[in-house]
């Protein structure tokens, strides 16, 4: 197995989990992003992990985020689905 078969078997999402884009993700902006969120500091879900919280679907915000527009996504509640990947 070549290095890049490897990396891409170890971490196939779509988007970069970068200071950059954390700082630029949406998420705290949203009607869903609630008080559990906002306390364990998580962001940028579609590079991350899905939420650790339990998620109640109150919209999404991400199909108006800066970070999905750069890297084209098309999904929205990766804080109930988990990361976006290729
Ligand atoms: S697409 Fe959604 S989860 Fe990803 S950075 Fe933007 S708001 Fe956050
Ligand atoms: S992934 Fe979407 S629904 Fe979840 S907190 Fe971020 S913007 Fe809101």
């Amino acid at each position: 197995m070549t290095d890049r078969e490897c990396a891409l078997e170890v971490r196939d999402y779509r988007v970069p989990d970068t200071e950059e884009n954390a700082k630029i993700c949406a998420c705290p902006l949203c009607p869903t992003y609630d008080e559990c969120m906002k306390g364990r500091g998580e962001l940028l879900y579609c590079a991350r992990a899905s939420s650790a919280c339990e998620v109640t679907r109150r919209g999404c915000v991400c199909g108006q985020c800066t970070v999905a527009v750069k890297h084209a996504l098309s999904l929205n509640y990766y804080c109930a689905s988990g990361p976006a990947p290729y």
